[in-house]
Formats: C-alpha cells, structure tokens, sequence
C-alpha cells in the first residue's frame, strides 16, 4: 500500500483522541514506523523529537533493549493470568519494589491498567473505607481548579480542565473545587517571591468548615500537568498535607504524571517529604512499552477492608488487565535501568542546562511565563505581556505551534496557549541543546507562526 492508502484507511476506521478529525482532512495523522531513543521515524524518511514522552510515558528511551528482553522472556512463560485467586512473580516482585520506593507508610499495592483507573481506584477506596468505618457522611471530594485525574467520569469529576469536561458535568458527582496555586496567575494576587502561601486558605477554610462530609483531597503533586504545566511551590503540598491529616481526610497524590522521575526526583512528592494515604502512578511506569498502573495505600486503610465475608467489607474493584505479568516485567526492567544508568543522578546533572535555555525565552514576544522542574518545561504564551492577557482558544495558537514544531523536527503538544518540553529522561545533552535551539527558533518567529 501506498503512504496515501495507509492514510486514508486511517481516516476511513479510526477516531482518534483528543482530536478533532476534521482536522484531519488536511493534515493528517502522522504514519510513525519506528522508534530509537528519543527519536520517533516516519515512513518518508522524517525525524522527529520525541520531547513529550509519547504523552509523558516514555522515560528510558525508545526500543530499549533491556525492556524489550524483559518482555520476551515473560512472554515465553506467561502472558496473562486473572489476579483474583492467582499471582505471579513479576506482580509480587513489583509489588515490593513499588513499596520500597515509594513514601514510608504505603504498604499495599492494587495494580490497574491506566492513570484514570489508578485514580478511580484510589476514589472508590477512600469512599468504601469511611463506609467501613461507620462514616458514611464523608462522601465527598476535593480537587483543584485545573486539576487532572483522567478520563473516566469519575475522575472527571475531580477534574478542573473545563475544556475538556465542561460537556460532561451533568453525568459528574458532587465534589468541592478550590483554586489554584497558580503562581503567574495568583488567585490571591501575590507575587511569588514574597508570597506566604496565602492561596492555601481557601482549602483551609473547606476543610475546617466540611471536614464531616469530606473522603479525600486529591493532588497532582507540584506539577498540574494536563491543566497547563502549572508547577507550584512545595510549600502548599506540605501545607495541604499537613491540613488534610488535621481534618481527618485522606490525602490522594496522583503522580500519574510526575512519578518515574519527571521532576527530577523519583517521586514529585518527596520534594515536600509527605506521606499521602494514596498514591496513584502509571504512565511511566513501563517506560511507555506497555499499559500499567499502582495505587498504592496504607495498612489503616487496608484494615479497613479485612474483614469476615459476611461483613461486607471487600473491596469490589478491578481490571481485567491489572497486573499483566508483561506489563509488570516491563516495569520492573524499567526500575533496574533507573539504578544500572544512573537515571536520576544523569538527570540532576542536565536539569539547569534546560531551565537556562527556557530562561533565555523568557524576554522574547508572547512569552509571559517561563516554568519548569526536573525535565519539565513550559512556556505560557499570552497576547499582552504586561496584563497576561490570553489568547484565546479559536485563535488555536497551539495549534499552529504544534503544525510549525512538526516541520522543525519537535513533536511540542501545546496545551492551549501553554508550550511545553516533557524530556525523555534519558536525553543527551547535544540532544537537548539542539531541541531548546529549535524550540527558541520557533517562538521567536512566532508573529509568523501565528499570524497575529
Ligand atoms: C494522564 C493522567 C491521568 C490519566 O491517565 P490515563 O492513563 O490517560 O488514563 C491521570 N492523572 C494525571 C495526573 C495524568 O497526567
């Protein structure tokens, strides 16, 4: 078949996500044949960057071996097993690693297959246990404003993208929003350098005045990913920590985005030193091979579930998926080349040659936030620099970015007005030299680009 039929079949059976398919018609999706590192090939002989993880997945590199033997040996033994009534070895092993890694306090692991059902898992848990403890008034959540937690309804109802979920909120459960530690935009209007962590206290008030009627706070850890790349001080994680153990309800970390090293620790959490009651972790888990998932929680929470029959307790909840013994292989390869290269302490070292280069975007037209953490960077476009006016949505600013990112070889992903690097940990620095060169290239062509 030609590029053109495969193309065409395309467009003719599937629907893409997060996609508009008219869009399609005149450009089409890209046909990728292959992978190395963190450069993706397409079937005419292009080159692209891969400086978003293949959607924050990717953490050692594409095709790496290690991964791929780990795969194909479990392959020859076990594919799959039902994890009720069975296990296996990869999913004990994992298991174990995951709780050593991870806060102390987390001693249970319920594996899943994908970030949303992490979080709908860490949700359901959190409702039963007040339920088995004879709370049942604590039905609630709370979540902030820009938030993301996933796709399915229920994690959408902790979500704070109304672009996305808008639409769907008939269909959502209750839930309390609160704003955001936004520092270019601060709800309260203060300036970061002598802030005092004043945008806590709307949390703080919900949480003294609800607390009966409240399950769990749920947060992505320091970096709001889908929500614009907002990175926040890890004072409000500690603050709003510190809160939830004062009011009696549980704390929900998502690193579904940030765990697996993006912030350039392991886990976005230790930046605060907290231990949360649940933890949600997927995408990079796998190093982007093969769909996984963790929740991990607490014994006080487990106990709550154990039970005689009888009573009622067990938690009725699970994927058909969870655990799949390649998946968990995949996962536990991924954790070794952590240790065997180094991963973090490589990281550590290349972080302030990122964070220089987006500083040196900072002064130029449109530019009216630079943010960035570990391997996480991004750049807030605005149509007025000195009142942060936005641009708006119809305007597809992003859009014409990502069109413009394609043909200079960088696969950027705009959310929105919001431009943003999400590094391949194991990026060389020529590598990352050569992605901010470009990157900087293209926004200061940006009055081009954008045809404002
Ligand atoms: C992507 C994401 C999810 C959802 O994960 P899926 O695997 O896409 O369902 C949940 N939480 C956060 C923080 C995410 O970034």
């Amino acid at each position: 078949m030609t590029h053109s039929d495969w193309i065409r079949k395309d467009l003719k059976y599937n629907w893409h996500p997060y996609t508009q398919m008219k869009d399609c018609r005149s450009f089409p999706p890209i046909l990728i044949e292959q992978a190395r590192g963190i450069k993706l090939y397409d079937n005419k002989g292009n080159v692209y960057y891969d400086t978003i993880s293949s959607w924050w997945c990717n953490v050692h590199g594409h095709n790496h071996p290690k991964i791929k033997k780990a795969i194909k040996k479990q392959l020859d033994l076990l594919e799959h097993v039902l994890f009720a009534g069975f296990t296996h070895k990869p999913a004990i092993l994992l298991a174990e690693k995951l709780i050593s890694l991870t806060p102390q306090g987390l001693s249970k692991v319920f594996f899943s297959d994908n970030g949303s059902t992490s979080v709908e898992t860490a949700l359901k848990m959190s409702f039963q246990y007040w339920q088995n403890i004879g709370k049942s008034e604590k039905i609630k959540f709370v979540s902030l404003d820009h938030g993301y937690h996933g796709d399915t309804i229920g994690a959408m109802s902790v979500g704070g993208v109304d672009l996305f979920n808008k639409i769907f909120s008939p269909l959502f459960f209750k839930s309390f929003k609160v704003s955001s530690p936004y520092c270019y935009r601060c709800p309260v209007g203060k300036q970061r350098s002598s802030c005092q962590i004043d945008c806590i206290k709307p949390l703080e008030n919900l949480l003294k005045n609800k607390n009966g009627e409240i399950a769990a706070v749920i947060l992505e850890p320091l970096v709001m990913a889908a929500g614009g790349m907002i990175i926040y001080p890890k004072e409000y994680l500690k603050k709003a920590a510190g809160l939830t153990k004062k009011y009696n309800v549980h704390l929900i970390l998502d690193e579904v985005a940030t765990g697996f090293g993006r912030t350039g620790k392991m886990f976005a959490c230790e930046y605060a030193n907290i231990r949360p009651d649940f933890m949600c972790l997927s995408k990079g888990i796998t190093s982007g091979t093969l769909p996984l998932a963790a929740t991990l929680t607490t014994e006080k929470i487990y106990k709550a579930f154990y039970a005689e029959y009888n009573q009622g307790k067990t938690f009725y909840h699970g994927h058909t998926y969870t655990a799949n013994p390649l998946a968990c292989q995949a996962a536990l390869a991924s954790l070794e080349i952590f240790k065997e290269e180094n991963t973090l302490v490589k990281v550590r070292k290349l972080m302030p040659l990122l964070h220089k280069e987006l500083e040196n975007m900072r002064n130029l037209e449109f530019v009216g936030d630079v943010r960035y953490i570990g391997m996480i960077g991004a750049i807030e476009l605005v149509k007025d620099k000195s009142t942060k006016e936005p641009f708006k949505a119809r305007e597809r600013i992003g859009y014409k970015i990502y069109r413009e990112g394609l043909k200079k070889g960088l696969i950027l992903r705009p959310l929105g007005n919001i431009i943003y690097l999400y590094l391949p940990l194991k990026i060389k620095e020529k590598e990352l030299r050569f992605v901010s060169r470009r990157l900087y290239e293209i926004l200061r062509n940006i009055r081009r680009i954008i045809k404002w």
